[in-house]
């Protein structure tokens, strides 16, 4: 119901009012002017009094309408404003209404409990006195910059609550103006940030803790490479010197020094090995190890790369045997890391296998990509432990090691080279019934591509 209609209705009363006065004056007026006309008069007088009644009558039923209407209109503006009460009674932020100077006129339940103190008794209370006293005087800047700015967005301050310690807030606030664009109040949504501050703290000190990790760990890859390479020159002297003596020096020693520097010459060979696999390790982990592609033939590096592991095999009785999808076919890879693959995944066959018989097959698969599988018919690895033997330093089983040898460090450098040539390594295997390692790798290996360990 608008202003248009209530002001039409009146002014339809006050026409009809008018039309009964002026027909009521007139009658009046011409009583006695001619007494044989007055009955006629009369007649037609009380007809359009008549008339006017009947036409009152219908605007006074419009009226009556328009009142239920109104009445009605007022009901929803009622049930408007009891939702609008409850969103703000029930918001889970606390929110207060206060005048511009900070006096508070209204607060919802949120907003007393975060200030502690129950929604009527915050009315008149002073916002600034929940604000700690060394940063009061920010705060009425504030309640001051907003007679001129709308609004201040997420701003971070401490409240203290009524008997309670204080608490990390963010405010945000709104000013009210009046038609002439004066500020006549405040909107306040107030947050308790205290919990996200604390998420925020943890994460800063783990960020922080991690930064710290991350370069104790660059400083250990760069000791283990400064330290593997500083290793490897004396050995390289000792294997150097005992090779000569032994190749040259036969006949001069008695069998048993003989003995000695064979001893000399494998440990260096076998320490040597190890010192590499160190370096390579972590030139790995610090994402120093580039890959030299170059066109190779596969079989042909398998056919070399077996037959110098074959000894070994034959040292256990075991059978070596090699299947190749083709006798010969083309690969883009870098030679000495896939032999590397190779070495480390047959010589585990072997060094896993008493009897029985290791075999290495190449295949050429769909979407330009090869598999080399290792099987052999050695000790398995315990499902439990095959979670983890990709880990560098670890091994299936502790015991193991003091017999068989090793590092643990040969799966993850095979694993993180056939990653770095954008491939990847599973294993199958059960306690007991051998084990087979697949490595699944591009045909044309095009650059490394380089991954975190
Ligand atoms: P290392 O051989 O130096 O211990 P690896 O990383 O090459 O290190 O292997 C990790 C562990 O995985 C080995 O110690 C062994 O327990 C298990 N493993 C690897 N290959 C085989 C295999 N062919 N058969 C059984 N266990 C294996």
């Amino acid at each position: 119901m608008d202003e248009a209609r209530l002001s039409s209705d009146r002014s339809k009363i006050v026409k009809h009012l008018e039309t009964i006065d002026q027909r009521a004056a007139e009658l009046y007026k011409n009583i006695g002017n001619a007494p044989t006309e007055q009955p006629r008069l009369a007649l037609s007088y009380i007809e359009a009094l008549a008339n006017a009644l009947e036409e009152l009558r219908v605007v006074e039923e419009e009226v009556c309408e328009h009142n239920e209407e109104l009445h009605q209109a007022r009901q929803q503006l009622e049930d408007e404003r009891r939702r609008y009460q409850d969103l703000f009674d029930f918001a889970p932020d606390g929110y207060l209404v206060t005048d511009i100077h900070g006096k508070i006129h209204e607060a919802n339940r949120a907003a007393a409990e975060l200030l502690n103190v129950s929604q009527k008794h915050l009315a008149g209370k002073i916002l600034t006195n929940f604000v700690p006293e060394e940063q009061r005087r920010v705060f009425r800047s504030l309640l001051l910059q907003l007679r001129v700015i709308d609004r201040i967005q997420e701003w971070e301050i401490c409240l203290i609550a009524r008997n309670k310690p204080r608490f990390e807030a963010a405010i945000t606030v709104a000013a009210v103006r009046d038609a002439e664009g004066k500020a006549i109040g405040l909107r306040w949504l107030i947050r308790d940030i205290g919990a996200r501050k604390q998420i925020e703290a943890q994460l800063q000190q783990m960020q922080l803790q991690n930064l710290e990790l991350l370069e104790a760990d660059r400083l250990k890859a760069q000791f283990i490479a400064t330290m593997s390479h500083e290793l490897r020159t004396p050995l390289n002297a000792i294997l150097g010197f005992s090779s000569v003596l032994l190749r040259h020096f036969q006949q001069r020693f008695e069998p048993q020094q003989f003995n000695m520097i064979e001893r000399i010459f494998e440990n260096g060979r076998h320490l040597l090995s190890l010192i590499e696999d160190v370096l390579d390790f972590s030139k790995l982990r610090s994402n120093q190890l580039e890959l030299r592609l170059e066109a190779f033939d596969l079989p042909d590096l398998v056919n070399e790369t077996v037959a110098e592991l074959r000894p070994l095999a034959t040292h256990k009785n075991l059978c070596l045997q090699v299947h190749l999808a083709q006798d010969h076919f083309s690969v883009t890879n870098d030679r000495v890391r896939l032999r590397q693959i190779v070495v480390n995944l047959v010589s585990n066959a072997i060094k896993f296998t008493d009897e029985g018989q290791i075999s290495i097959q190449v295949d050429l698969l769909p979407g330009e990509r090869i598999a080399i599988a290792v099987r052999d018919t050695g000790i398995g690895i315990a499902e439990a432990d095959l979670s983890f033997i990709f880990q560098e330093f670890r091994q299936a089983n502790q015991t193991m090691t003091r017999t068989h040898g090793g590092t643990g460090l040969g799966l993850a450098i095979a694993q993180a080279l056939t990653d770095l040539m954008g491939g990847n390594i599973v294993v199958e295997s059960a306690l007991g019934q051998g084990s087979t390692f697949i490595a699944d790798l591009p045909r044309q290996v095009r650059s490394s591509t380089h991954k975190l360990l």
